[in-house]
């Protein structure tokens, strides 16, 4: 792993770090390019420009490892008030839920009726709602309560994570039940006995469960597949696989963080794939924050440069 990323992962573990950093001006600003504001109203907003140019989103209230049942609760509300509120809007929205938001530490049963409470809400408005993979000390609870979910939900999948070594022996067992599930590369410090170190070897078995959610293992369980990248050589990796098992561009579906190489999410919408974008929103950005920096450290130059704009 590279040092700066490794760096910016252990930072957003630090309570030090975020109880100064959320002081500074410069970084508010740094962080808006990534987020469209702190309130439900600008994420609603933003969903809203999203839907004028055909494209739909997911929308994640930031927030996780919370302490108290309370909190938890006051999640899930806030969680049903913005179902409410797309439907109302018709925006075309899905929501993207972290179970430790959720009370997840407190013990899975509270968890699970907070995720039941926003499962039913959304099937009764026919939207999805998908569980966020957080680290590797959740990965086995995660799907456990993906899989109990999927007993009684269609509308809900779950985010599987390529840089984990463990994940294509799991979508032996997820794939048959079929319902929906969100490719991505990985986002946390994990150790190198449990995640690929190497950039590589990550990107080469991103591309191998691609092909397999998108082959006939996965079309004939009638799995949704997403593919949450912005790398444009995976993209067209899968693009082609698709071509060669002679899927239509409408039979592919792609997921891009808000702010994220916009030109690919406008070529992405433009060739017919079926696009979604995830809008993050809320206070309690810092960790997940620190999480696109260790991404592409190259990001750190905005927040200098707002150092000096103001
Ligand atoms: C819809 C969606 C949902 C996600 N859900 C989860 C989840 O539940 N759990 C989890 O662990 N991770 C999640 N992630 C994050 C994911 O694991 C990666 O960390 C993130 O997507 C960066 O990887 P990449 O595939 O874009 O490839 P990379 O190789 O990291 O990036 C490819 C290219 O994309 C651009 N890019 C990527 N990241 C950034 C950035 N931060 N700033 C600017 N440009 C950037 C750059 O041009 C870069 O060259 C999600 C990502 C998406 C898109």
């Amino acid at each position: 792993m590279g040092l700066m990323r490794s760096a910016f992962l252990a930072g957003s573990q630090s309570r030090w770090l975020r109880e100064r950093a959320v002081k500074y001006r410069f970084v508010h600003k740094a962080v808006s390019r990534f987020m469209p504001g702190e309130d439900m109203a600008a994420a609603l907003a933003a969903g809203s420009d999203l839907r004028g140019k055909g494209v739909g989103s997911v929308l994640t209230y930031l927030g996780e490892n919370v302490k108290d049942l309370d909190e938890a609760a006051g999640v899930a509300r806030h969680y049903l008030d913005i179902l409410a509120r797309e439907k109302e809007a018709s925006l075309d929205a899905e929501i993207s839920v972290k179970l430790t938001q959720l009370g997840l530490d407190l013990g899975p049963a509270a968890c699970e009726a907070n995720l039941t409470t926003l499962l039913e809400r959304a099937a009764a408005g026919g939207t999805w709602v998908w569980i966020d993979m957080e680290s590797s000390a959740y990965t086995v609870t995660t799907l456990d309560i993906f899989r109990r979910a999927k007993a009684r939900f269609r509308n809900v999948g779950v985010c599987v994570q390529a840089y984990l070594r463990r994940t294509s022996k799991d979508l032996d067992s997820l794939i048959p039940l079929g319902g929906g599930l969100r490719l991505v590369k990985g986002a946390y410090r994990e150790p190198p006995d449990l995640a690929f170190p190497r950039k590589s070897d990550v990107d080469a078995n991103f591309a191998a469960l691609a092909a397999r959610l998108i082959g006939r293992e996965g079309r004939q369980a009638g799995v949704r597949a997403i593919f949450g990248t912005h790398d444009p050589i995976l993209i067209r990796r899968i693009e082609e696989m698709s071509r060669v098992e002679s899927l239509k561009p409408a039979d592919l579906e792609f997921q891009m963080l808000y702010g994220i190489r916009r030109d690919e999410q406008e070529r992405l919408a433009a060739a017919g794939h079926r696009f979604r974008v995830l809008i993050s929103y809320g206070d309690a950005w810092f960790p997940w924050y620190m999480r696109r920096l260790a991404e592409r450290p190259a990001n750190v130059l905005f927040v200098v440069k707002n150092v000096f704009t103001g």
